[in-house]
C-alpha cells in the first residue's frame, strides 16, 4: 500500500493508529501541535527528577494497551500484580485494604470484602447486595447512560460508608467524578470488566517507567523505524476534502491526504473538520472536561513501606511511591493523586502544601516527623471528559459523514472511560476504518 495517512495528534490515540498504518504499509505523517508527543500522558524533568504530568495506572483488563506495551518492548515498564490488592489507609492511620483470592469472580472478592476494615459488617453486606444487582446491568443498555451511579446506588441500599469507603473509592479514580455525578453505564463497565465478570480483571499495574519511556519515546521510535514522519508544533487549523482525497491545513503548509484520523481533543476535531464531516461542535461541547491535579513531596528520609494506597475519610484519595520511577536515590517521593479535583484545581501551591502534608503526616506518621525537601503541584485541567450521564450519546462514532476522514481519541465511543486503554482502541478503530476503505478501492490504498 504507498497511501498517504495523515494523523493528527501525538496521543495514545494518535500515536497507536499510526503505528497501525506504518505496519500496513501507509505512509504515515503525525501532526502534533505541541513540542511533544504523548498528549495527555508525559514526563518533564524537574530538580533532577522525571515526573510524570499525573499518576497513570492500568489494570490487567486493559488488555489494548497492555497489547501496545508488549509491542513496543516496554512491558517490564509496569508492575503488573499477580493478584488484585489495594491497600486502604483509614484517616486514622490504621492500613485495611481490599484483595481477591483464586476463586472465580465474583466470589473471588468476598473474603477480602468480609475482612475490609473500612466498613462496618453490615455495610459489607450491603456492598455484596449491590455488587449481585450490578453484574446483572448491561453497560450497553442505553437507558443505563441517562442515570447517574449515585442515585443508583441510593436506590440499591447504599449509604455515605458504602460510598465512600468502596463505590467512591474506584469510581471517582476510573472516571474522574464523584458516583452521583457519573454516567451508570460506564460505572457499570468498569465494575464489570475490573471487579466483577473475571477474577483477574482488576489486577494493578504501576508504571516502573515515567510515561515517556513506557509509551511515548518507544512509540516514536517504532514510528521512524517503519518510516513514518513525525512533525512536532505543528497545528492542524483545519481539514478540507479536495476532488481526490483531502488537504491538511497548517499555518504554513498544506499537505494533501488519501485518508485523515484526527486524534485531537473533542474541541479542536470539531473546528478542524469540515462540515461536511457532521462533527457537531455543539454536540461534543456536551463532553466538558473534568480535572486531576497531582501533589509532589519529596521527603528526607522514607516515610511508608507501600507501594501505593488508597485512602478512606482524607482528601488525599490516593498516594504512589514515585521515588524510583523518578530515580531519586535518597529520600522518598510521594505523588498525591486527586481525580474529580474541581476543589483544589485553583487553589494556590502553599494551601495545597499545608492541606496535604498535614494529611500525609496524619496517615502516614513517618511523614509528620520528616522534612519535606520538594513539593509541586501539576494540574490537567481537562485530563479528560466529565463522564457524566447522558455523555454516551454525544461520543461520536469514529466515521464521519466523509469516507476517509476519520476518528480517534478517547472521548469517541469506545464504550469505555476516557483513560488510556480507551484511547488506544480507539486508535486501532480508526485505522481499522482506513485500511478497510483503502482495501475495498476507496482511497488510501
Ligand atoms: C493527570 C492525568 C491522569 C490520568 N490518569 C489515568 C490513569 O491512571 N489511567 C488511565 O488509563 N488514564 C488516565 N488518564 C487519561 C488518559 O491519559 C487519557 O485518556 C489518554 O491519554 C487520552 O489520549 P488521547 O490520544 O485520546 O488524547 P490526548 O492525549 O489528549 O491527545 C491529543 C493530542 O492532540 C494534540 N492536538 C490538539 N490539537 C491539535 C491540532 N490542532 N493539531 C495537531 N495536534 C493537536 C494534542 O496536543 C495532544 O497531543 C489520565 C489523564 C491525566 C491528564
Amino acid at each position: 500500500m504507498t497511501g498517504r495517512v495523515v494523523v493528527v495528534g501525538g496521543g495514545l490515540a494518535g500515536l497507536t493508529a499510526a503505528c497501525d498504518l506504518a505496519d500496513a504499509g501507509f505512509r504515515v505523517t503525525l501532526l502534533e501541535s505541541r513540542s511533544r508527543l504523548g498528549g495527555a500522558t508525559f514526563s518533564f524533568r524537574r530538580d533532577g527528577l522525571v515526573v510524570d504530568n499525573g499518576q497513570h495506572v492500568l489494570l490487567r483488563c486493559c488488555t489494548e494497551y497492555r497489547a501496545l506495551l508488549e509491542r513496543l518492548g516496554t512491558t517490564e515498564g509496569i508492575d503488573l500484580q499477580d493478584r488484585f490488592r489495594m491497600p486502604v489507609l483509614l484517616a486514622d492511620g490504621r492500613l485495611t485494604g481490599l484483595g481477591r483470592t483464586s476463586a472465580p469472580a465474583p466470589l473471588h472478592l468476598v473474603p477480602g470484602l468480609a475482612r475490609y476494615g473500612a466498613l462496618s459488617p453490615a455495610d459489607r453486606m450491603r456492598v455484596v447486595r449491590a455488587a449481585a444487582a450490578l453484574r446483572l446491568l448491561d453497560p450497553d443498555d442505553p437507558a443505563l447512560d441517562e442515570q447517574s451511579f449515585g442515585d443508583w446506588l441510593t436506590r440499591h441500599g447504599q449509604n455515605s460508608a458504602t460510598l465512600s469507603a468502596l463505590w467512591n473509592l474506584i469510581s471517582v479514580a476510573a472516571l474522574n467524578c464523584d458516583a452521583h455525578e457519573a454516567s451508570l453505564a460506564l460505572a457499570v463497565t468498569v465494575f464489570r470488566t475490573a471487579l466483577l465478570d473475571r477474577a483477574d480483571g482488576a489486577d494493578i499495574g504501576v508504571p516502573r517507567w515515567p510515561l515517556e519511556d513506557l509509551h511515548v519515546r518507544p512509540a516514536e521510535k517504532y514510528l521512524i523505524a517503519r518510516g513514518a514522519e513525525i512533525r512536532l508544533r505543528s497545528a492542524v487549523r483545519a481539514v478540507e476534502r479536495g476532488r481526490s482525497g483531502f488537504t491538511v491545513r497548517l499555518d504554513d503548509e498544506n499537505l494533501p491526504a488519501d485518508a485523515v484520523v484526527v486524534a485531537a481533543p473533542p474541541d479542536a476535531a470539531a473546528r478542524m473538520c469540515p462540515d461536511a464531516a457532521g462533527v457537531s461542535a455543539a454536540r461534543l461541547s456536551g463532553l466538558g472536561a473534568a480535572p486531576i491535579v497531582n501533589v509532589h513531596a519529596v521527603f528526607e528520609r522514607p516515610v511508608t513501606d507501600l507501594p501505593f494506597a488508597a485512602t478512606v475519610g482524607s482528601p488525599a484519595q490516593w498516594i504512589f511511591d514515585r521515588t524510583e520511577v523518578a530515580g531519586l536515590t535518597e529520600g522518598q517521593y510521594l505523588a498525591v493523586s486527586l481525580s474529580a479535583a474541581r476543589t483544589w484545581l485553583d487553589a494556590p501551591a502553599p494551601v495545597l502544601r499545608e492541606v496535604f502534608l498535614a494529611e500525609l503526616g496524619r496517615l502516614l506518621p513517618a511523614a509528620a516527623a520528616t522534612p519535606c525537601t520538594q513539593f509541586f503541584v501539576t494540574r490537567e485541567r481537562r485530563a479528560t471528559f466529565r463522564q457524566a450521564p447522558g455523555t454516551g450519546r454525544l461520543r461520536p462514532r469514529p466515521e464521519t459523514r466523509l469516507p476517509g476522514l476519520v476518528l480517534a481519541g478517547s472521548w469517541t465511543a469506545t464504550g469505555w472511560p476516557d483513560t488510556m486503554e480507551g484511547a488506544v482502541r480507539s486508535g486501532h478503530r480508526a485505522a481499522d476504518l482506513v485500511r478497510d476503505r483503502a482495501r475495498a478501492g476507496g482511497g488510501a490504498g
